[in-house]
């Protein structure tokens, strides 16, 4: 069910869990700034996700709230993230969902990270 990305930050969210190592994750980068797992439902031969440490429910929360150091903090873990995992050739793709239309699941911001195969078009038009 998509989320209301308007809403104030709930940090009963899956990811603040994540976060505060109430429940594991597959650890596969961490900073200052940002932590990176792998998808529990990979959509990709690489499915990786990347959240800052910060709580931002969206990328239109993030980006209108964060400050210099955060966006600059996070936006390099996401690039480091795919470079340790060799995704800069053959090449890969960032993805991150916002509210209804974007259908974000999860309230608090993450970037897809999808590689490892051939990607196809970038957006799906029959998924109905
Ligand atoms: P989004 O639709 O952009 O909000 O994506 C949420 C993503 O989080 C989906 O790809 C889920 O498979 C993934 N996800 C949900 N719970 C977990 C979890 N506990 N560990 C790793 N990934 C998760």
């Amino acid at each position: 069910m998509p989320i209301d990305a308007t809403k104030p930050y709930d940090d009963s969210n899956i990811f603040a869990k994540i976060l505060r190592g109430e429940i594991p994750s597959t650890r596969v980068y961490d900073d200052e700034w940002a932590h990176a797992f792998e998808d529990i439902n990979p959509q990709a031969e690489i499915h990786t996700l990347v959240i800052p440490k910060g709580h931002y429910v969206s990328w239109d929360d993030f980006s209108a709230h964060a400050s210099a150091e955060e966006i600059a903090g996070f936006v390099r873990a996401v690039g480091e993230v795919a470079r340790r995992k060799g995704l800069v050739e053959p090449g890969y793709r960032l993805m991150a969902n916002i509210g209804g239309h974007g259908h974000q699941e999860v309230p608090h911001l993450h970037v897809h990270i999808f590689g490892g195969e051939p990607l196809g078009p970038m957006i799906c038009k029959h998924w109905k």
